[in-house]
Order: C-alpha cells, then sequence, then structure tokens
C-alpha cells in the first residue's frame, strides 16, 4: 500500500466553497472576477508587460504555471492594439490539447463563438477563419505554416509558449524565428509578404517556466527577460516509504485510499500509456464493484495523446454531483492544460520515453524515471485550484536521484521529418543550422541520407522537385508521405490512406485480460497471412461497410454508439478505430489538393504489397537460420513481435513499420514481400545478385 508520511505543513487549509451552477451573466461575472484575480492582472503587469513588449523585439517570460501567462497576455496585446490591419497573435503550445482546451477557455472570456476572434489550429483539425485575431496551435502547425508563408506575415506576435518542454518543433521554431524576424526587420515596410500583405517587424515573446528559462536568455543573446510569479495554492506532498514493485497496484490502492479517506476533490493520476491507462481503468472498474454501493462513485477518465479529442474533452466537464473524476492520465496532462476539479494527484514517478538510435534505425520505447522538473509539474496540479495533495508512489530519498530535467528531444529523435521541413523552407545548411542545442553530426548525416534515399533529396541534397515538396507539405513521416506518392503510381492510393491513417493510431486490437482466446478467435476473420497491414485495411473496410448498411441512421451519436458496439463484439479498440477515420479524412483532402485522384487496387493486393516494398525498403527484414530476422539496412538482429499477425508464419522476408527496442529488440506491423521486389523496386538501394 502506497501510504505516506507528511512531508510538508499545511498552511491554509480552508477551502472553496461549492459555487452552484452559474447562469450565464453570473458565469460571464465569474470569468471577470476570476480574470481580476491572477497574478498577471495585479499591480499594473498589463501596462508593465506591453511596455516590455514594445520594447523589446524578444521578450523572455519566466514564470510557474498558474499565473494566467497563456490565457491573459494574448489578450492584453489584442487590447494594447497588436492585432490591427488583420494582424495575428500566434501561440504555439506543444500539445494539441493544450491548444484546444486554452483557445476554448480564452474564446470564453473573450465571449465570442470559437473560431471567430479567438481560435486553433493543430494537425488534422483548423477551428481558425479570417477573423481570428489569437490564434492557438501547435508548434509543429505554425513550422508548416511557415511552408506556405515564409515571412509569417500574418502575425505581428509570436508566443513561443512552454519553451522549456523543449520539444524538437519548438527547438526548430526558435532557430527559425530569429531568422526571420531578422529577415522582416530588414525588408520592413519594402517588400510584400504572403498575398501582398506589407511586413511590419516580427515580435517574438518566449513563455518558460524557470528552471531552463536561462538557455533562451543567452541564446538570443541576454534577450531580456520578465518575471511573473505564479499562484499555487499549498500542496502536501507525499513519498512512500519503501519503493513499490508495482506501479500500477500503488496507484490502485491509492486512489481507492483517497476515495475513502479524503474530503471531495478530482484524482489526477500519471501513468505511462494507453494500454496501462486502459488496464487501470478497467481495474478500477472491477475494484469499485466490491465496494459498499454508496461508496461505488468513482468516474475513471482516460487522457492520452492519441485519443480523439472529443474524448479527451471530456475529463474536463464537471463529475456528476456527488461523484468523484479517476483522471487516467500520461504526461500530456502534466503542463500546460487546468484540469477543473483536481485536488490529489497520484505520480507513479515515470514516463514513456522514445529515445532513437539514428545507427541501428531503432527507436527505443522504455519506461524511465521522470525528471526533477517532472515530478514538480505534477503535484503542482493539484494546486491550481486549491490546497491539495500530492502522492509520489517512491520513497523521497529516490526524488532527489532524478535528473534534473529533461534532455531535448532533437537530441533524441529521428530528424528526418524536421530536416525535409527545413529544406522546404530554404534553408540548406542544415550541418550549420543555428540550433539552439545542435543534434549530433551524424543524426543530421543519416537523416538526410535517408531523406535522399526516399527520393526527397537530390544527389547534391538539395529538395527533390515534385517528390520532395509534395512529401513536405503532407503532414506525415516522410516514409508514410513517400508511400502515399507512390500508391498514387501503384493505383493503391485509397488502399494506402487506410494503412497510414491506421499506421498512425497506436492499438488497434483491444485485448481484455479475461477473454484473450475468445479475442483471438473473434479477430480470426480478419487476419490476413500477408500481414498486419492487410489485416488493419480489412478491420477498417469492415467496420465502413458496417456502417454503410446502417446509413440510414443520421445522427452522429448513434452512428457513434454503433460503431462502438460492432468495435467491442470484434475486440477492436473503438477509440483507435475512430481516430484513424478522422485521420483518414484529413490526409484524403491533403493528397486532393495536390491533385491526386484516389484509385483502388480492388482485389489486387500485390499490387499494394510491392507498393509498400517499394515504399518501406529501407525498413526490410529477413528470416535467419535460427528463426530470427535481420533488419537488411542496420544487420540488427530483431525478433517478429508476438502482436503481429506473421508471429507464427515467420515469412522468408518482410517489410515493418517498426523497430522498437523493449524488453527485446522487436519489429511490428509487417507484411510479407519477395525479396526479389527489393533489387526490382528500390535498385538505388538493393543490388541484384549476380
Ligand atoms: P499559465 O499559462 O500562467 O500557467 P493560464 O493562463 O493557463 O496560466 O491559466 C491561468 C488560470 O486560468 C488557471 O490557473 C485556471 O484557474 C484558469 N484556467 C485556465 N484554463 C482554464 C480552463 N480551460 N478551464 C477553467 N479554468 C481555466
Ligand atoms: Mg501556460
Amino acid at each position: 500500500m502506497a501510504q505516506g508520511e507528511l512531508k510538508s505543513s499545511v498552511l491554509n487549509r480552508k477551502r472553496n466553497p461549492k459555487s452552484p451552477v452559474a447562469s450565464r451573466s453570473s458565469k460571464k461575472q465569474k470569468i471577470a472576477e476570476h480574470r481580476k484575480s491572477l497574478p498577471i492582472a495585479s499591480g499594473a503587469k498589463e501596462e508593465r508587460l506591453i511596455e516590455a513588449v514594445q520594447k523589446n523585439d524578444i521578450l523572455i517570460i519566466v514564470g510557474e504555471t498558474g499565473s494566467g501567462k497563456t490565457t491573459q497576455l494574448p489578450q492584453f496585446l489584442f487590447n494594447a492594439g497588436f492585432c490591427r490591419e488583420g494582424k495575428m497573435v500566434g501561440i504555439t503550445q506543444p500539445r494539441r490539447i493544450a491548444a484546444l482546451t486554452i483557445a476554448k477557455r480564452v474564446a470564453e472570456e473573450c465571449d465570442v463563438p470559437l473560431g471567430q476572434k479567438v481560435g486553433y489550429s493543430v494537425r488534422f483539425d483548423d477551428t481558425t477563419s479570417s477573423s481570428t485575431r489569437l490564434k492557438y496551435m501547435t508548434d509543429g502547425f505554425l513550422l508548416r505554416e511557415a511552408l506556405v508563408d515564409r515571412l509569417l506575415s500574418r502575425y505581428s506576435v509570436i508566443i513561443i509558449d512552454e519553451a522549456h518542454e523543449r520539444t524538437v518543433h519548438t527547438d526548430v521554431l526558435l532557430a527559425l524565428l530569429k531568422k526571420v524576424q531578422r529577415e522582416r526587420s530588414e525588408i520592413g515596410g519594402v517588400l510584400r509578404g504572403c498575398q501582398g500583405r506589407k511586413v511590419s517587424p516580427l515580435k517574438l515573446i518566449i513563455m518558460s517556466a524557470s528552471l531552463d528559462a536561462r538557455v533562451f536568455c543567452d541564446y538570443y543573446g541576454g534577450a531580456k527577460d520578465f518575471h511573473v510569479e505564479g499562484r499555487q495554492f499549498d500542496v502536501d506532498i507525499f513519498y512512500t516509504v519503501h519503493p513499490q514493485t508495482d506501479y500500477v497496484d500503488a496507484a490502485l490502492n491509492t486512489i481507492f485510499q483517497i476515495h475513502s479517506e479524503e474530503e471531495e476533490g478530482d484524482i489526477l493520476v500519471f501513468l505511462t500509456g494507453q494500454e496501462e491507462i486502459e488496464s487501470v481503468e478497467r481495474l478500477v472498474q472491477e475494484k469499485f464493484q466490491h465496494l459498499p454501493e454508496d461508496e461505488r462513485k468513482l468516474l475513471p477518465l482516460a487522457i492520452f495523446s492519441s485519443l480523439p479529442s472529443e474524448q479527451q474533452m471530456r475529463v474536463f466537464a464537471p463529475a456528476p454531483i456527488g461523484f468523484r473524476k479517476v483522471v487516467l492520465a500520461t504526461n500530456i496532462a502534466e503542463t500546460s492544460i487546468t484540469i477543473p476539479g483536481i485536488r490529489y494527484v497520484v505520480d507513479s514517478g515515470v514516463v514513456k520515453a522514445r529515445t532513437y538510435d539514428p545507427n541501428k534505425g531503432m527507436e527505443t520505447l522504455d519506461v524511465v524515471p521522470v525528471s526533477k522538473a517532472q515530478a514538480i509539474q505534477r503535484s503542482g496540479r493539484a494546486g491550481r485550484e486549491g490546497y491539495g495533495k500530492s502522492f509520489h508512489l517512491y520513497p523521497e530519498r529516490d526524488f532527489w536521484k532524478l535528473e534534473d530535467s529533461t534532455k531535448p528531444e532533437i537530441k533524441r529523435c529521428n530528424l528526418s521529418n524536421v530536416i525535409l521541413q527545413l529544406k522546404a523552407l530554404g534553408i540548406d545548411d542544415i550541418l550549420g543550422f543555428d540550433f539552439i542545442d545542435k543534434p549530433s553530426r551524424s543524426a543530421i548525416v543519416k537523416a538526410l541520407a535517408e531523406l535522399h534515399l526516399l527520393g526527397a533529396l537530390t544527389d547534391d541534397c538539395k529538395l527533390a522537385k515534385p517528390a520532395g515538396e509534395q512529401m513536405a507539405r503532407l503532414p506525415l513521416e516522410p516514409v508514410y508521405s513517400r508511400a502515399l506518392i507512390l500508391a498514387n503510381q501503384f493505383n493503391c492510393l485509397e488502399e494506402m490512406l487506410i494503412t497510414v491513417a491506421m499506421l498512425s493510431v497506436e492499438s488497434i486490437f483491444y485485448d481484455p485480460r479475461q477473454k484473450r482466446e475468445e479475442a483471438r478467435t473473434s479477430r480470426n476473420h480478419f487476419v490476413s497471412v500477408e500481414g498486419d497491414h492487410l489485416t488493419y485495411l480489412s478491420v477498417y473496410r469492415e467496420l465502413d461497410e458496417f456502417l454503410e448498411e446502417r446509413k440510414a441512421e443520421k445522427s452522429e451519436a448513434k452512428v457513434e454508439k454503433i460503431m462502438r458496439k460492432w468495435c467491442k463484439d470484434n475486440f477492436v479498440n473503438s477509440r483507435s478505430l475512430k481516430h484513424a477515420r478522422d485521420i483518414y479524412r484529413q490526409i484524403r483532402g491533403n493528397v486532393e489538393q495536390m491533385g491526386f485522384n484516389v484509385s483502388s487496387c480492388g482485389n489486387d493486393m500485390l499490387e499494394y504489397r510491392r507498393c509498400l516494398a517499394a515504399s518501406f525498403f529501407l525498413k526490410a527484414a529477413q528470416r535467419q537460420m535460427d528463426g530470427t530476422y535481420r533488419a537488411l539496412e542496420s544487420g540488427e538482429i530483431v525478433h517478429i513481435h508476438p502482436s503481429s499477425v506473421l508471429f507464427r508464419s515467420k515469412p522468408e522476408c518482410v517489410i515493418f513499420d517498426e523497430l522498437m527496442q523493449t524488453s527485446q529488440k522487436y519489429i511490428n506491423n509487417l507484411t510479407r514481400i519477395d525479396p526479389l521486389w527489393l533489387a526490382e523496386l528500390a535498385p538505388h538501394h538493393y543490388k541484384t545478385e549476380e
């Protein structure tokens, strides 16, 4: 049992009484009062902030969460006239859910419908219109926008929020915006940007938690910093007395302990990923059946990045009266977003981290300890609205052993996608590019070589036309973009769009612990002997046909209900499939915009598999005498992942989508191919044996 000792003194135990359901006008009044009470609204800070922005082209705003930076500063800038003449203030977030919920909140504060003055844009979902002035978006979205409008001429101010998270897109933006700012001030007023707009100087604001802010000031040559104090209520911190062998079990016990012993207030639990969250969700429900009836008032809700947005939004709604929300989250809920009602935090102390090894072309997905900064952020979530408690499922001495902060993503990810974007932005000298933290030379060289082999770059490393341009324009990993471009030639674009959509989501099948055999049998009719890609294709198609037969159902809610039932009956993860259907629609729109005609190969699956081989030739593996596989590109010895439909049949040669090290080196999402196809379809890489 994760029982803790009290570590911090309790200074303020007063709780805010629950307010009754507010009518529209009292809600407005409440919002106005709330805004006035934020630290950023006190002591003439608005005037001082605006003055600092006016005087400095680059401003670093440092502060802890809860002061009102993200929601208020853009509104201050609007009021100070930064959005005149159709100009916009753009605010980037590392995560799409943050862009979405914050834009909603700010629209509400401004009392306007979302998508007008205030909107958000994230990959596959854009709510902005020509009247949008405050635009919240992901950092990746802004980077993509720069491909169309190099000078980002519609923006008067760009705010890079949560810069300390150091996502790869944030890092690239930090460098790119430095360049854009210089170019805009050099040509200011002389040239015209996108669509003939006059180019005015660009103001740049970087917002960061205090721990890591120094690095930004230094990077921008001693830029001015502005400190805003946070608003944080007291949080009691608890640690376990002993290390826990099973944090999932410990988390579960802690949830029920809080539920039975603590006053009202919702619980936020930090776990590592979708499968774990879904299993805890079920365990909570199971355990809950054994409680006395009047105590069965727990409402488990999941939030993780691959969950469709509408479902992510459920955690933000208040729990029904008398119920306690238990939000089961990945590190997605660590910063930027505010989940109303949270008073208790349970921190597993771990996070799933992806690391890419460019030499082996291999990703490692490991559950690793969080950093100190992350653990502190996590406990801070309990003190956003009032006094709270945070339970860490490890002893205090282990906290002190944690790393201070997390390594920037650019140092540990596959760079081919961002390098392709930089090339498309006309930045040719990648090795000399002014990154805040330079990726290793070998990682850059490897990514350039990969892009060249995929046909995105010419022999002298320039963007290839049109393939490289098209690949840069699609919001996908280069290898998926290549697959779509080739599928257009192989006449199987329809099938490849479905494939890419299905590969973009996690866990298509759902494996309940008690019904494993039943799940396997029921799934058999989807399974293709050719591999996982074709299996996914038939899952997608069968659902499509099923829904087509019930086309008469007009209401979206009904359709969703039918879909959920179908998924449940077939042991398919309905969240994942819904997400895949959304992605399909979006990328279909993208390729149609590029002038592609979406045709299907019907039953000619040979062409489809050949197209997969032509696209994924860098990810091919051949069976060895001992039944293991050798990845042809890196020479790594790998195993077929047990969840692949080819796990037992072990064909001679396969292409794969993932090469990942967990307990072993696994390849997953496979299709059987003829080894001779490699030399035929990728002759620039594979020689025919003489
Ligand atoms: P910061 O960026 O400084 O961390 P924010 O501007 O995001 O702060 O939020 C300030 C305060 O506004 C939060 O502490 C919370 O009380 C309130 N708030 C922000 N977003 C929401 C939301 N979606 N729903 C309810 N309250 C919110
Ligand atoms: Mg913020």
